[in-house]
């Protein structure tokens, strides 16, 4: 199981298996986050019962939520505004640096999608 929290720990979840790849895409909001993107269906990521409160960004079509933590500021994933949507990213910046180290990066290029 790999944890991940965000700086002040206020967010943290949990996932079973590191992802396969990452993704440092480079669309208009990615390319500034700087988010490394991992990518699983909603029931495999569990956030820590206690987590804090996020803020949620939307933009374009609002059909995503981009979400960071209340306290520090770090973006911690985005989920789809439909539920039904089975796809979520997590930051993968959050993971411990050595899970991340291991894991190849590939490069989206959401700027041109
Ligand atoms: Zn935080």
């Amino acid at each position: 199981m790999i944890e991940a929290s965000c700086h002040c720990g206020a967010v943290r979840f949990a996932v079973e298996t590191a992802p396969g790849e990452v993704n440092d895409c480079n669309c208009s909001i990615c390319r500034r986050y700087g988010t490394l993107w991992a990518y699983y269906q909603p029931r495999q990521v569990r956030f820590a019962a206690e987590s804090g409160p996020t803020d949620i960004y939307m933009w374009g079509d609002r059909m995503l939520e981009f979400h960071r933590c209340r306290a520090c500021g770090c973006v911690t994933h985005w989920s789809p505004v439909d539920r039904a949507h089975g796809r979520m990213g997590v930051n993968a910046r959050l993971m411990p640096p050595e899970v991340l180290a291991a894991i190849p990066v590939f490069h989206g290029d959401g700027a041109s999608m």
